[in-house]
């Protein structure tokens, strides 16, 4: 059973049983097994995902980001710690670019999710520490499905307010949810328009204690930016709430619009429709992610390519004779 004592053969049957029996250890196994870059072990998971695909995709899942330091992760603590309270079993997985050249994870220390990280209705992993951005998020999503066929019903997934990773974060949940701070003046020149675009709500954390009012006036002006953009659907209009994970106000109304958003999404049909692009977005990018990297690690290609870059960039080759090249050592 054991992926250190059979390395060569992970036990598909019983790691599948162990997943939908709700086994902790065995899910972390599975994980592990998912994350790793060793080809049969690729193999196995690609299996055991193919195995569990059918008690998948029942979760809600929602995509959290927001600058370090606006109260991510206790705001997740907050609203996990709710959601297990409610009968719910909370996933939280994070994807965070930077940990793969840090070697660092956002979520790597627990203390950051005190409750949740001891709470037996949660499960918390880290994000991917290697490789890629589109190879963190395969394996993001992989260890969701994970956590789907466990029984796990809502999935939280965490990223920090940098760029790319928020899109792929979008691309994987259902709901987004952009936490800003009080303190709306210099807020609101870094609302970037594309986090924005994303977001299907607006949470201004920290509304408590002296910040109440700040938060306030800040969600009024959101709401007033917000209001000359235009919605991603024409069902919903993103929400700007205000809350605090630190007192808890205000987190069970996040959670309301969440499933206020579903229960439209699914009525409409934009639900189904959203989840069905998803995944075979979700094949591309895979397909895309293994075909760059079977380019990288090309043994011809490794010594061409620096010089073909070396020849578009000086001006000596076409880009379009260079690509030539490249394909044709590729066979495609
Ligand atoms: P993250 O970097 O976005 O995950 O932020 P953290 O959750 O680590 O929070 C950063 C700091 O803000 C910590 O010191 C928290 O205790 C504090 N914090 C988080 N949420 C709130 C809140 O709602 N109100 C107040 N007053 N402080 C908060």
């Amino acid at each position: 059973m054991s992926l250190r004592r059979h390395p060569a053969a992970p036990d598909i049957a019983g790691l599948t049983h162990g997943i939908r029996a709700g086994e902790r250890a065995i899910i972390a196994r599975a994980i592990t097994l998912i994350e790793s870059r060793r080809s049969d072990h690729q193999k196995a998971a690609r299996h055991l995902v193919q195995d569990l695909l059918p008690f998948t995709g029942k979760a809600v899942r929602v995509g959290i980001t927001g600058a370090p330091g606006v109260g991510k992760s206790s705001a997740i603590d907050a609203l996990g710690t709710l959601l297990t309270g409610r009968g719910h079993k909370v996933a939280v997985l994070a994807i965070d670019p930077s940990s793969a050249r840090s070697g660092g994870s956002i979520l790597a220390d627990k203390t950051r999710m005190p409750r949740l990280a001891g709470d037996a209705n949660a499960f918390v992993r880290p994000s991917p520490s290697s490789g890629t951005l589109g190879g963190v998020a395969a394996k993001t999503r992989e260890s969701m499905l994970i956590l789907e066929a466990a029984g796990h019903d809502c999935v939280l997934v965490e990223t920090m307010g940098t760029g790319q990773a928020e899109t792929v974060v979008a691309d994987m949940t259902d709901f987004f949810l952009v936490l800003m701070l009080p303190g709306a003046g210099d807020e609101l020149q870094g609302l970037k328009k594309g986090v924005v675009e994303l977001a299907d709500m607006i949470a201004i954390n920290k509304a408590d204690g002296d910040n109440l009012s700040r938060a306030t006036a800040a969600a009024a002006e959101y709401r007033a930016a917000l209001h000359i953009l235009t919605p991603r659907s024409p069902l919903w209009s993103p929400p700007v709430l205000t809350c605090s994970a630190l007192t808890g106000d205000g987190i069970s109304r996040l959670w309301e619009t969440v499933l206020d958003h579903r229960e439209r999404m699914i009525k409409s049909g934009d639900f189904a429709a959203r989840r069905r692009e998803q995944q075979v977005k979700w094949m591309w990018a895979m397909l895309e992610e293994r075909m760059f990297a079977r380019l990288r690690s090309d043994p011809v290609l490794k010594t061409k390519l620096p010089k073909l870059e070396a020849a578009v960039a000086d001006g000596r080759m076409s880009a379009a004779v260079a690509v030539e090249e490249i394909a044709a050592a590729l066979r495609i």
